[in-house]
């Protein structure tokens, strides 16, 4: 799917080129080699979901939308780097038992979960270059465990149900999420790295990223020696989760950590410029379950500052635990997806405010910006 999806719009993109929908279809099948029938359904879904006109036979990008097809330009050079740079391990503490294959494990997982929020196999993913309707089988991946850790460490979250107190389950959601972050910002180092290899060394914002990725990577590896441990004894309890239970499936899956710079109160509790310290993060899972909405907010057991973060939260109204939910996913998740329902369903003002947001959020986002109200609302 995401290999027509770039490709329309670079057709697309060009000043004033519009194309019938066979033309546009004949195109892309020349193009990707994709069957013709396949392409035109597909087109026709992407018309669909991206609200692109048609005016006069011909499919449009709306003037706003232009901007997305500059955007997928660096997302082409983006693709190959990261062709060239594979990054892919097993991050599993115990490397002596591992087979050879290192297999796209999938951080939300595919058959409980994706499989519920897509339509026709595939979902919505926000991106830096809007939405994007990801196949299923490709969405949220990671290559970050070999095939006989994946399933033997996941199986009770693979398998089994949530159940609410299970606290090898919440360890388990947290330790993925932990693991596709190091994967994350491993795969960036080594992409930068292969960057610097074809275009110079002339970016000093490009080493400054790689410096970040190595600080933010480093602490990483400290949380996850501490997981690590916990995971090798057993000891689940050291995750700690403060569930949300909502009453109806919303359609939405988040698998994310993040460091909150501030409680709920305005004091400063990860300060990210002090880099002798490791910061405590937030891990937040999000997924339906049986015509509920599961949130996770889990934290390593010791982080005090976490526990009070949570603990805040627990004093807010259903109403007021929304509204930050709902701008905790946008302000510092970057790995969450909507069903194409859900999406098609939000008005265009919505998609606006909900993507400039995810793509310019502050660096530091304050309290006011976790507790205030949006245009946009993922949980109605
Ligand atoms: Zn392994």
């Amino acid at each position: 799917m995401s290999k027509l999806e770039p490709q329309i719009f670079n057709l697309l993109g060009e000043e004033d080129s519009s194309f019938s929908l066979e033309e546009l279809s004949a195109k892309l099948q020349e193009i990707t080699g994709v069957l013709s029938d396949k392409v035109l359904f597909r087109v026709k879904k992407l018309i669909s979901v991206h609200k692109l006109e048609i005016i006069n036979g011909k499919v449009k990008i709306p003037r706003q939308k232009k901007v997305i097809s500059r955007k997928i330009e660096f997302s082409k050079l983006s693709t190959k780097l990261k062709r060239k740079s594979d990054t892919r391990e097993c991050l599993h503490p115990n490397k002596d038992e591992c087979d050879k294959k290192i297999i796209k494990a999938h951080s939300i997982q595919n058959n409980k979960i994706l499989n519920k929020i897509s339509e026709d196999g595939d979902i919505i993913q926000i991106n830096n270059c809007g939405a994007e309707l990801v196949g299923r089988g490709k969405a949220t991946t990671f290559k970050g465990f070999c095939s006989k850790h994946d399933s033997a460490l996941f199986l009770p979250i693979e398998q089994i149900d949530f159940e609410p107190k299970n606290e090898e389950q919440c360890f388990l959601y947290a330790y993925r999420s932990i693991a596709k972050e190091i994967m994350a910002k491993k795969s960036v180092i080594s992409e930068m790295k292969e960057f610097i290899k074809i275009k110079g060394n002339n970016y000093p914002s490009i080493n400054n990223l790689i410096m970040g990725n190595e600080v933010g990577l480093n602490d990483l590896g400290k949380i996850k020696e501490k997981l690590d441990h916990c995971l090798i004894n057993s000891k689940f309890g050291g995750i700690k989760t403060k569930l949300v239970i909502l009453d109806r499936d919303y359609s939405v899956a988040v698998s994310s950590c993040f460091y909150p710079v501030y409680d709920f109160k305005g004091k400063m509790i990860n300060n990210l410029e002090d880099y002798k310290s490791i910061p405590q993060p937030m891990i937040f899972t999000i997924f339906p379950q049986n015509g509920k909405t599961y949130i996770l907010l889990s934290y390593l057991s010791n982080d005090s500052k976490m526990e009070e973060f949570t603990k805040q939260m627990s004093e807010f109204s259903d109403a007021e635990v929304n509204t930050v939910v709902n701008n905790l996913i946008v302000l510092y998740c970057e790995n969450f997806v909507l069903s194409p329902k859900k999406w098609s369903a939000m008005s265009e003002q919505e998609k606006k405010e909900m993507t400039k947001l995810f793509n310019e959020c502050p660096g530091l986002p304050l309290p006011q910006d976790l507790t205030k109200k949006r245009n946009f609302d993922l949980f109605i």
